[in-house]
């Protein structure tokens, strides 16, 4: 149908219309009476989403903009910092770490792999650490860490804890001050349910008391926390995204942030079951935690790139194929943020059909059933 078409990434996800409404409000200007309480409002919104009191700094930019700003200000040349990767994004913090002279030793499993937290305290007692910095959720991969004990890793060793929860926060538990994290990252594209733009990054008193030497302006934590303590930004922000982010924060604060994890661990056992009932292999982890993406592998003879390709030319259905060393492999399927059981039962449907086309042998007409009962079935603990 012209002009219909699906947005089933783990980001950027859909966004509900009274976000896109907000952002196409009248451009107010940031300095005025007309900006000061949406600004207030959704800083205050977004450390009720962060589970903080602390300060969450909101920068114009996109996540990796906002992980920037942490290693801007937490890196000097020549310190040494523990990066724990397991796919694309994990690898990025390491080659973002070192370009700004971090001596950094680097935890690195496997694609697909999940970071052990004894891992984590057997490196942190061979070498001290300032910071260790680990991702949530690997959305390159549908691996999310156990977060609460690689963070009491790194507290017991006297080391802050970083934290990628770009695809995680809003759709993933991340208690941010009850686990003692002392930076969260994230981005407005994702779980929030608001375009593209914004990037988050929630500071504890001892990361702000920990900032290093390395040149930095625009992405200085000083400086952005005492223009928001006035609500006077710091730079012009993107005051449309802003407003949506207010609003789509309201609607997700309005769900609850409980009954919102509860909705995501449902959708992710929903996407499974769907796709272990076709006769797939799922390449991310068959558990509740992986509540983000559900990564699958291609089925024998198939190139995951045709089945991205074919969803997207037969029903103008955009999903993710696999990044790095896992392209043609596998494919993707985002449910976090503006998402119900109706959209995984949509997509699954598409690439049952799509899978048909490409001539894979895989089971027809289940996907749908196994996906609805995967969803209702027992409670969340
Ligand atoms: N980290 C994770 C886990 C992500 O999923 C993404 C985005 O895909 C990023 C970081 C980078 O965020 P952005 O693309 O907003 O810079």
């Amino acid at each position: 149908m012209t002009g219909k078409k699906y947005l089933f990434t783990p980001g950027p996800t859909p966004v509900p219309p009274e976000v896109l409404a907000a952002t196409a409000e009248p451009i107010v200007h940031h300095r005025s009476p007309d900006f000061r309480p949406i600004y207030e409002r959704c800083l205050a919104r977004l450390r009720e989403v962060c589970r903080t009191e602390r300060d969450v700094l909101l920068f114009t930019a996109s996540g990796t903009g906002a992980f920037e700003s942490a290693v801007a200000n937490l890196v000097s040349p020549g310190d040494p910092h523990l990066v724990v990767s397991c796919g694309n994004f994990g690898e990025r913090w390491a080659a973002m770490t070192a370009a700004y002279g971090a001596d950094v030793d680097h935890l690195r499993y496997a694609w697909g792999e999940t970071p052990d937290p004894e891992d984590v305290r057997a490196r942190l007692r061979e070498r001290v650490a300032k910071a260790v910095w680990v991702v949530h959720s690997e959305t390159s991969t549908g691996v999310v860490s156990d977060l609460q004990p690689l963070a009491a890793a790194a507290k017991e060793a006297g080391a802050l804890i970083v934290v990628d929860a770009v695809s995680s926060l809003g759709a993933v538990r991340c208690e941010t001050d009850a686990w003692g994290l002392d930076v969260v990252v994230s981005g407005s594209q994702k779980a929030l349910m608001t375009p593209p733009g914004l990037g988050i990054c929630a500071v504890s008193e001892a990361a702000l008391a920990a900032t290093g030497t390395s040149p930095r302006y625009y992405f200085d934590w000083e400086r952005t926390r005492k223009a928001q303590a006035k609500l006077d930004a710091a730079f012009t922000p993107s005051v449309s995204l802003v407003a949506g982010l207010d609003v789509a924060l309201g609607l997700l604060l309005e769900e609850g942030l409980e009954a919102a994890f509860d909705r995501h661990v449902r959708l992710g056992r929903a996407a499974r079951a769907g796709a272990k009932a076709m006769g797939l292999e799922l390449f991310s982890p068959d558990e509740d935690r992986s509540a983000v993406v559900t990564a699958i592998r291609a089925p024998e003879g198939v190139d995951a790139g045709d089945v991205v390709k074919g969803l997207r030319d037969r029903f103008a259905m955009t999903i993710a194929g696999g990044q790095g060393e896992l392209k043609g492999k596998i494919f993707r399927l985002g449910h976090i943020g503006w998402f119900d059981v109706f959209d995984i039962t949509t997509m699954l449907a598409a690439v049952e059909l799509v899978l048909t086309d490409l001539g894979a042998d895989v089971e027809r007409g289940v996907a749908v059933t196994a996906a609805l009962e995967a969803y209702e079935r027992a409670p969340v603990a």
